[in-house]
């Protein structure tokens, strides 16, 4: 299964550079364009994809056809789908067929990919994973309502047909954090022990130092890394959203942060034992060492 985190400009581009197949789901942090403005690209160019690769052009048989071209599955909350001025829907609702809307019915519960009345099956395809996710809501930019941070959590088939029952498999995996763009988070959701140790986790980082209006510095995030990993497992912090703009307009740099900037702020900064934190480079892959 592949499953998107947001749809920014590039990423079609990216994944075709890169060889990576269409994805099956698409889950948005919020409705920022940096975050979706390729949704329209994603969506035409997935269903190219599909009809190309298969190699079908026969849509005689309506369920055939139904099974072949399923819609790319976009999950967000409901503010970010729905909201009347800035929801996703209002700007791309004409998309409608090619993708399949799917607001989330609430913040902190668990869902199943497969159990929110969505993909149940992915078209012949075998997929190892039952993969379930929680929102929780973070606090971005009023232009951004309904902004979330996704974990997500993997339960093994095997274990999941031994105990007879879907979704009731042994926990495998620990979980994975997403955090989206957040400037901080109210008091209960820094607390929610799923936040904890996770495999990893991806932090938005828009400046080193500078402490902006929306979104987090890494100096910021060095003290949620403190908070939420123990030291005592293994979690592989990716750091993404880098600008350093506000480095540069605050003076803590006399020139925008390079790459060479943001790596030695990171090489400087001691973690948790067991943690490993690492910029999230374009097109790079990173494996928590569990998922080896
Ligand atoms: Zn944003
Ligand atoms: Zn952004």
């Amino acid at each position: 299964m592949h499953v998107l985190i947001d749809a920014g400009a590039l990423c079609v581009e990216t994944m075709i550079e890169k060889g990576v197949s269409a994805p099956d789901v698409l889950f948005l942090t919020h409705p920022h364009f940096d975050h979706v403005s390729d949704l329209d690209r994603l969506a035409n160019s997935r269903m190219r994809g599909i009809m190309v690769q298969r190699g079908a052009r026969d849509f005689e048989e309506k369920e055939e056809e139904e099974c072949l071209f399923r819609p790319l599955t976009v999950i967000g909350t409901d503010d970010c789908l729905n909201h009347p001025l800035d929801g996703v829907r209002t700007r791309f609702g004409y998309l409608e067929g090619l993708v399949r809307w799917m607001p989330i019915p609430g913040y902190d519960l668990w869902h199943s990919v497969q159990g929110l009345d969505g993909p149940d099956d992915f078209a012949g395809a075998e997929y190892p994973f039952h993969l379930e996710f929680k929102a929780l809501p973070v606090r971005h930019s009023k232009h951004a309502p309904g902004s979330c941070l996704f974990i997500f959590r993997f339960r093994s088939d095997e274990l999941r047909d031994r105990s007879g029952e879907q979704g009731k498999g042994s926990l495998l995996f620990r979980n994975v954090v997403i955090s989206g763009d957040l400037k901080s988070m109210e008091d209960w959701v820094i607390k929610s022990p799923d936040l904890r140790d996770p495999a990893c986790m991806v932090l938005d980082s828009n400046t080193i130092k500078a402490s902006g209006k929306y979104h987090a510095s890494f100096e910021e995030n060095k003290a949620l890394i403190r908070r939420w990993c123990s030291g005592d497992e293994e979690v592989l912090v990716l750091l993404n959203h880098l600008s350093g703009f506000g480095d540069y307009r605050d003076g803590n740099y006399d020139h925008v942060p390079d790459d060479e900037d943001w790596k030695a702020a990171v090489e400087e900064f001691v973690p948790p034992p067991m943690v490993t934190v690492r910029i999230a480079e374009d097109g790079a892959c990173f494996a928590p060492p569990q998922f080896d």
